[in-house]
């Protein structure tokens, strides 16, 4: 039997940017299966319901011939959503900034409570500014998105207008 080894992506990818997708592109290279489970926080107001969170990764992900499996999970512990996937390890985005400091704690946590460990891969400089919260604020009063986001992506944002 060959062990595959697997990674999760999570994250609120409300909604997804090219930041997400380069991360998901590289993970691709780095592990036989990629999981995107995208999240609801509680603590975070969300744009976009999860159902099409969901599914404009995945057809993101199509428009640029990526392969990866992608869910949605509410109200689970991450460390749960990687035993029900058969991951073995976390994966997230370090943007310059406040990402390393708030990502520290978690990947210590995540360790402690079920012995799965964080990867971090540093965010592309083309994307490094790139968020979700600035391309809905910059969408919100009329700008364009379109060099940070998936077409898909950017026609949904312009019918929410
Ligand atoms: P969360 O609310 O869990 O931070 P996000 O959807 O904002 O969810 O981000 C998911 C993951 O993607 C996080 O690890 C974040 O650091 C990473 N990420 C977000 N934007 C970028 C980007 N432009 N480049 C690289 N990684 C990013």
């Amino acid at each position: 039997m060959s062990i595959r080894r697997s990674c999760v992506f999570p994250g609120s990818f409300d909604p997804a940017t090219l930041g997400h997708l380069d991360l998901i592109r590289r993970a691709g290279q780095l592990f036989d299966q990629v999981f995107v489970a995208v999240l609801t926080h509680s603590s975070k107001t969300q744009l976009l319901p999860m159902q099409e969170r969901v599914q404009l990764i995945q057809a993101a992900l199509a428009e640029q011939n990526l392969t990866a499996q992608v869910a949605g999970f509410s109200e689970k512990l991450l460390v749960d959503v990687c035993a029900e996937l058969g991951a073995q390890v976390i994966l997230r985005g370090l943007r310059p900034g406040a990402d390393a400091d708030l990502e520290l704690p978690l990947a210590m946590m995540n360790r402690q409570l079920a012995g799965v460990e964080t990867l971090m891969l540093p965010a592309d400089p083309k994307f490094a500014h790139v968020s979700s919260s600035l391309v809905k604020q910059i969408n919100a009063y009329g700008g364009e998105v379109k060099e940070f986001v998936p077409d898909v992506v950017r026609k949904a944002l312009l019918s929410r207008r």
